[in-house]
């Protein structure tokens, strides 16, 4: 059976590049009816912090992409690659190297002068090397013939063994590496297929040569391509929010970044918006571009702005629920927050401004936009507010329907011969505090006739 996982080092928060990797893994697994695995990375103990961690975590399970195995750590795990570094010690795969930093340093700065790629010259792999002095342990890399990555995206990458050189799997201080590690996991997850970052293809000869040297079969590898900035650079902080969890506090769906992400190089004909079953039915990772692509924040807006509207009122609802709360709003204390969706929902990209645009249905606002106060609170006005207070005072609860609500504003228009926008447009300023809102009835019944009331009694004072 296939599987795969997201292996993230906890260094920081989990990324938009982290999260489309995760996706893209998560999606092939489930595609495949296989299993998607966890595994933190936190082998760098200076880096890996456990706020990182949790980011990660939390950004995992905001998108939905959740996992059937892990969070596996790989700090529980030393004792099982040392086992492995005994291995190939034991087998002649591996050797003790104490070659000290000065000469080293110097065989790099003689290479590079040669413009040859600096690489280690091998120098200790048929010496003996006291154990008890400080050493590293390299594995002992083949040292003629190919290595072909046959990427599920790039297609055959052949690299040569001449490039590769002796690599170090365990430090002098006793901690495994990288390269060591990853390929130790992998093998023992049972990981069929390896969706990363396209910066660790340089790696995956290494990681194919110890894999095979320990009579394990090498998984299928996907490199994704990197995410641009719309500057055509790397994507980054210095490009606005990059943090899954930022956008989320921005007021971002997760079906909306999900949505988004799987189409950063990845199509499927002209197709825009694709819920995550379709996600697992359609994608296919040989279809994923090889070509970086770049983050483009509209079309996010635009996506998000697409879920806002078409998503089920309910489960918005819940979304809104804690931007409401920044704004000191608890929404049990007025109108069921699903209906203020239903009227609201296409004023807004984010659920941030849908919050924002929404709290006239908790509390009394404080100040009038200017432009509409002008345009709509001047002195003729007043005389259809009076009108409509009176009305709206006799109306009993059972009354206060979008139906008789309409009913009165219309009356109260006939009586003065005006259009309706003549008394509507004041009516709304008076109850919203700018001329934009949903319908007047809907946001009428939104209000409520207390603040109705009370609201318009301001607007006359
Ligand atoms: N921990 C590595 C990273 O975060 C990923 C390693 C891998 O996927 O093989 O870059």
């Amino acid at each position: 059976t296939v599987r795969t996982r997201f292996a993230p080092s906890p260094t920081g928060y989990l990324h938009v590049g982290g999260a489309r990797t995760a996706l893209f893994s998560y999606l092939y697994a489930r595609k495949h009816g296989g299993q998607f695995v966890l595994r933190i990375e936190d082998t760098d103990l200076e880096r890996s912090t456990t706020e990182s961690v949790n980011a990660i975590l939390e950004g995992m399970t905001w998108l939905g992409l959740d996992y059937d195995e892990g969070p596996f750590y790989q700090t529980e795990r030393f004792d099982r690659y040392n086992q492995v570094i005994d291995e190939l010690l034991d087998k002649g795969l591996a050797y003790r190297c104490d070659c000290p930093k000065d000469r080293l340093e110097k065989l790099r700065i003689d290479q590079m002068a040669r413009k040859a790629k600096p690489r280690y010259d091998g120098r200790c792999r048929n010496r003996q090397v006291d154990p008890s002095e400080p050493h590293v342990i390299r594995f002992k890399n083949p040292v003629d013939g190919a290595v072909v990555v046959d990427d599920l995206i790039r297609g055959r990458v052949p690299f040569s063994n001449a490039e590769l050189d002796d690599l170090i799997i365990r430090r002098s201080d006793g901690t495994p590496t990288y390269n060591l590690t990853v390929v130790v996991d992998d093998a023992d997850m049972q990981i069929t297929h390896v969706v990363r970052g396209d910066d660790h293809l340089n790696n995956t000869p290494r990681q194919i040569n110890i894999l095979t040297a320990l009579g394990f079969e090498p998984p299928r590898y996907a490199h994704v391509p990197m995410i641009l900035g719309d500057d055509g650079a790397r994507l980054s902080k210095r490009h606005g929010a990059v943090s899954v969890v930022a956008y989320r506090d921005q007021g971002y769906l997760p079906e909306a970044l999900l949505n988004y992400l799987v189409r950063l190089g990845w199509s499927h004909g002209d197709q825009e918006v694709f819920s995550v079953e379709q996600m697992i039915e359609l994608f296919d990772i040989g279809d994923v571009n090889k070509a970086a692509s770049a983050f483009n924040k509209d079309k996010l807006d635009w996506l998000n702005q697409q879920y806002l509207q078409h998503a089920e009122p309910g489960h918005i609802a819940r979304l809104l629920s804690p931007h409401m709360g920044k704004l000191d709003i608890d929404p049990s204390t007025g109108p069921d927050l699903a209906d203020v969706v239903k009227a609201q929902a296409a004023r807004a990209k984010t659920l941030t401004e849908l919050a924002e645009i929404s709290t006239f249905c908790y509390r009394d606002f404080e100040e009038y936009d200017e432009g509409s106060a002008k345009k709509h609170l001047r002195p003729v006005a007043r005389e259809g507010l009076e009108k409509l207070r009176a009305a709206f005072e006799l109306m009993a609860f059972e009354d206060w329907t979008p139906e008789q609500l309409k009913h009165v504003v219309e009356r109260v228009a006939e009586e003065l011969e005006v259009n309706m926008g003549k008394v509507a447009q004041p009516l709304r300023v008076a109850v919203v505090g700018r001329a934009a809102s949903p319908g007047i009835d809907e946001t009428l019944m939104l209000v409520g006739k207390d603040a109705t009331l009370r609201r318009i009694d301001k607007a006359l004072a």
